[in-house]
């Protein structure tokens, strides 16, 4: 089954999706998901890493799949409530947010969607690829993110919700630049996620 959903408990009413490139994930991702858990009153979340992003870094080099995704099984251990599904990465093609949800709504047609986007992200949302079906299928809780403002519509009729959480100023892209050049990622990502990418080269260049 491509989406896992053993990870998804047979009691969850209220699913959040947070979709991104996860190379690597880091602690800002993980305490903000923690906090849309809560203030969205969610009862799991399943991150879901892209397998081709559609808008990220114009052509760069993204570690492989199977690596996202191991550190993302890392970082979520133990914690019940947070799963990481395969299903865009085992998709052909680009990854679209409106097909995952369809694809979502499909398997768990009586679960609450909400859709997790960073400010980043809130402010292309209208470009995206059918937005009025994703705001259709899913609420949206957003983000802030330093440096980032926020729309003050995200797309019209959306249900959107900013989540109340600290601003965090870390980014895959430093991670990567840091392991890059042999300087400390400690406490930006969790420990067996940095033991994950020393063991693997994974950023070494
Ligand atoms: P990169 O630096 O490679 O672009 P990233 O740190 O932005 O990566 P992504 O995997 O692209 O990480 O992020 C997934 C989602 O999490 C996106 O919606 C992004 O906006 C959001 N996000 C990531 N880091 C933060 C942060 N520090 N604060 C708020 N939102 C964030």
């Amino acid at each position: 089954m491509m989406l896992q959903l053993e990870t998804i408990s047979a009691e969850c009413r209220s699913l959040g999706i947070f979709g991104g490139t996860f190379d690597p994930v880091h602690h800002g991702h993980l305490i903000l998901a923690e906090r849309a858990l809560e203030a969205l009153a969610l009862d799991q979340i399943l991150f879901m890493p892209a397998g081709i992003p559609p808008h990220k870094r114009g052509g760069a080099a993204i570690s492989p799949a199977a690596d996202r995704v191991a550190m993302l099984k890392r970082a979520v251990y133990g914690n019940s409530r947070m799963a990481v599904s395969e299903y865009e990465i085992m998709r052909s093609g680009i990854s679209y947010t409106a097909d995952t949800l369809d694809y979502l709504h499909s398997q768990l047609p009586t679960v609450d969607l909400c859709l997790i986007i960073g400010a980043d992200n809130a402010r292309d949302f209208r470009h995206w690829r059918k937005p009025d079906d994703i705001a259709r299928r899913a609420r949206i809780a957003v983000l802030r993110r330093p440096g980032e403002t926020l729309p003050t519509i995200v797309f019209p009729g959306a249900d959107v919700m900013v989540v109340d959480a600290p601003l965090l100023d870390i980014s895959s892209t430093e991670i990567r630049s840091r392991a890059a050049s042999g300087r400390s990622i400690r406490y930006l990502v969790p420990e067996n996620v940095a033991e994950y990418i020393a063991a693997n080269a994974l950023y070494s260049v």
